[in-house]
């Protein structure tokens, strides 16, 4: 196993820059995503480190070997990208064969290899048969055999679900997790699809206008986002601005004062030091209450009125209306119908109120 180890890579397209000097480090044998909007410089990424795309500058590693100026198919990467078919007048078995015929590997060893890889990714009974006698998502599996055929360093996957339908796009997101595992293949994963990076990843690098904003595992972003643009980005959150009231106790803990009451949070130092703060809640962190339910302890308490419900029979979607500000609450396993009107409570641990920078 290697790891891949990229430092200060830069491409501009006449003059506009796609990626700026971006640093990444996947550990060997992990999955590492690259996540953000259209556009934001993932694809150029990917392609300078398959070697398709030349950088202005900066350099990429695999392991010890310094593969910056090399040529794609000396780079040993496997590679699914979005518009890299298989090939239509070859068998499943011939496209999945074929890096290893260029590799000159024995013809015993090849069919032992390609049974081995359609084995993994469950294609054995169509080897036989040529792409346009499957489905996309038997297409997509044989694109990923074909990747991993040559026991590539690192694989490298570009958007590789984005052509499937909802369900089998979830199917193939466990295969490919599991695949990676039993592989222990060193893979950069790129997506603008939030669910597929949370749900797979081991590292996410987000990615915005050529910049990386943030990284870390899917919980660190998700629960301790840093700007407003990442809150958003993986995954629904309610933003309210608030003046610093001072401290609430260790690690970073404030409290806040806002529209819809004063609420402890945690507040970066880097933040807290500007005086005012923009807070993001997400829906699910507020439990509601009704009645003379108490809160736990440690708990901060919003008294709001309920606007409008959307029912969905395992959650249910609130409108709450407080101190002049609506906010999405999320109710799991709804019991008791809600009607507009209403007064409720909503209980919030402090910890999941986070303070996020205005600009990313
Ligand atoms: P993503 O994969 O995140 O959607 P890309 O890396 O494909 O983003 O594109 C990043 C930016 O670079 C976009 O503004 C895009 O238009 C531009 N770009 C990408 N490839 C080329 C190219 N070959 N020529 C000119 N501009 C390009
Ligand atoms: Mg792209």
């Amino acid at each position: 196993m290697v790891g891949i180890a990229i430092r200060g890579l830069s491409k501009s397209y006449d003059g506009v820059p796609a990626v700026r000097s971006v640093d990444l480090d996947v550990p060997p044998g992990s999955l590492t995503f690259l996540l953000g909007p259209s556009g934001c410089g993932k694809s150029t990424m990917l392609r300078m480190v398959a070697g398709f795309v030349e950088p202005d500058a900066g350099s990429i590693r695999f392991g010890d070997r310094d593969v910056t100026q090399m040529a794609p198919e000396r780079r040993n990467a496997g590679l699914v990208f979005q518009n890299y078919a298989l090939w239509p007048h070859m068998s499943v078995a011939q496209n999945v064969a074929f890096g290893l015929e260029v590799r000159k590997m024995p013809k015993a060893d090849i069919a032992r290899r390609v049974d081995e890889c359609l084995g993994l990714v469950r294609m054995r009974e169509y080897a036989s048969r040529t792409p346009n006698q499957l489905s996309g998502g038997q297409q997509q599996r044989v694109a990923l055999a074909r990747a991993i055929a040559f026991r590539p360093d690192v694989l490298l996957l570009d958007e590789p679900l984005s052509n499937l339908d909802a369900k089998l796009r979830i199917d193939m997101r466990a295969e490919i997790r599991r695949i990676v595992d039993e592989l222990r293949m060193t893979t950069i994963y790129v997506t603008h699809d939030r669910d597929e990076a949370l749900s797979l990843a081991d590292s996410i690098v987000v990615m915005r206008s050529g910049d990386v904003v943030q990284r870390g595992t899917p919980r660190e972003l998700y629960e301790r986002p840093n700007s407003k643009f990442i809150a958003g980005f993986l995954g629904e959150t309610n933003l309210v601005e608030g003046a610093i009231e001072g401290a609430a106790g260790a690690d970073s803990m404030v409290q806040v004062r806002t529209p819809i009451g004063s609420l402890r949070a945690y507040v970066p130092e880097s933040l807290a030091r500007a005086g005012t703060v923009t807070l993001s809640i997400r829906p699910e962190a507020m439990s509601l209450m009704r009645g003379a339910a108490q809160a736990s302890a440690g708990a901060d308490v919003i008294r709001a009125t309920i606007t409008s419900t959307t029912y969905l029979g395992a959650v249910a979607h609130h409108e709450v209306a407080v101190g002049g500000i609506a906010l999405r609450v999320l109710e799991t396993n709804p019991r008791v119908p809600a009607r507009p009107g209403e007064e409720v409570q909503l209980a919030v641990s402090p910890d999941q109120v986070v303070g996020v920078a205005g600009t990313p």
